[in-house]
């Protein structure tokens, strides 16, 4: 007899990313594929000192169960940090710890959506919140982006019109895949129409932190005048991805829902990891260590994008962000990505094609670059070497 798996499994495939990275695995391979952060930045030093501190001097505590929401004091840094640069009014009560942004995602699923219910999301957008939100049995409807961010007017129409819309999912700085940033008015116009719609958003930021120049924005929650808006934020990206730890931000009513799912998840997130952050930001400055961060990203996404300039032909549109850890590439409708990338990974060389980011199919001709992960030297060589494959492609 086959075993009955349950009907969601059905729908679920391996994550295009995750088996690209075991190409990428390979020492000598060019990766512009996953969306790693450069291991040589890691603190290493410092989390050894600080690790042997809390065992030391919090042993027992830190080796112990804890509570659901979190270690406290990291909670409350969290909540002050996010009221500081996203003109939030958090305090440690609208804060609960997860497994990586990605949890917050998962639970999202979880406490919202039941099956045939509808997600709208950017088009394109995360993979990963996809994977997550798919495993409910949900639909997407993808709302278009333009430079300033998802298209309103295009969102209040689908409002309007569809019932079964459950959440809106949005990442309105440094998006992964494009690196699109949205702008003031449509972060407010979101609050907005949550608020009229009642209609809950999850707004995914774990980038906003990296940014290499012009202003940073308010969160669309600042202007949550309902308490539709939940946040999600994560330390992968500022500090490192090993330890898994994020968090979920927003009403506490909410919150409390979030919690009792997360119970059922995995009681709470590892105590020491929490405890050995929370001391690394007690002890030292991260806001250098970021400024560490964006200096070498900053300088890789300049090679990257005047790479993409020099190499690449005329007719492809690209994304030059302000911050984070992507650029977005736009071939002519007739190529796809997936063809080109074949040709690529002969010559060890890899990007993540852009379909995979669209919930419903579509756009092969775009692709994803990350440029965080390979030194400046490696970034002109691999784009040298894509600039040449889409050329001897167009040139037939
Ligand atoms: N959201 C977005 C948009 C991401 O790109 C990622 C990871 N790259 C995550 C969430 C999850 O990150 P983590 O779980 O490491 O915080």
């Amino acid at each position: 007899m086959q075993l009955q798996f349950a009907r969601r499994m059905s729908d679920i495939k391996a994550s295009e990313i995750r088996e690209i990275l075991k190409v990428t695995e390979k020492e000598d391979v060019i990766s512009f594929a996953g969306g790693l952060p450069a291991p040589e930045l890691f603190p290493i030093k410092e989390i050894d000192e600080v690790s042997r501190g809390v065992l030391k001097e919090s042993g027992t505590k830190a080796l112990q169960y804890t509570t659901t929401e979190g270690y406290a004091p990291l909670r409350k840094w969290i909540a002050d940090r996010m009221n500081t640069r996203l003109s939030t009014s958090f305090d440690e009560d609208n804060i609960l710890i997860t497994h990586g942004s990605q949890q917050g995602l998962d639970l999202s699923g979880k406490v919202f959506l039941d099956e045939e219910d509808i997600v709208l999301c950017e088009s394109p957008t995360y993979l990963a919140a996809i994977s997550a939100f798919k495993a409910y049995g949900c639909h997407f409807i993808e709302i278009p982006t333009d430079g300033d961010g998802m298209v309103m007017d295009f969102l209040e129409d689908v409002l309007k019109k569809t019932n079964g819309i459950k959440l809106i999912y949005v990442i309105p700085t440094f998006q992964n895949p494009t690196g699109k940033t949205w702008s003031l008015e449509r972060r407010k116009r979101l609050a907005e129409l949550s608020a009229k719609y009642s209609i809950p958003v999850v707004e995914d930021n774990p980038y906003g932190e990296l940014r290499f120049e012009g202003e940073s924005l308010p969160s669309v929650k600042s202007f949550d005048a309902k308490g539709n808006v939940l946040c999600t934020g994560s330390f992968s990206k500022i500090f490192c991805p090993g330890f898994r730890i994020g968090w979920i931000a927003g009403d506490k009513e909410i919150i409390r829902k979030y919690v009792l799912v997360k119970q059922g998840a995995d009681l709470q997130c590892n105590t020491i990891a929490q405890m050995i952050i929370a001391e690394y930001l007690n002890r030292y400055d991260i806001d250098e260590h970021i400024r560490k961060i964006i200096a070498i990203y900053r300088k890789r996404r300049d090679v990257a994008i005047e790479c993409i300039g020099k190499y690449f032909p005329d007719n492809i549109k690209y994304t030059r962000p302000e911050g984070g850890l992507f650029t977005w590439v736009e071939l002519p409708e007739n190529i796809s990505s997936r063809t080109i990338l074949d040709t690529c990974i002969e010559k060890k060389i890899a990007f993540v094609p852009g379909g995979s980011f669209f919930p419903n199919g579509g756009k092969d001709n775009s692709f994803r670059i990350n440029f965080s992960n390979m030194p400046e030297e490696k970034i002109d060589a691999g784009l040298r070497m894509i600039g040449e494959v889409i050329r001897e492609y167009i040139d037939g």
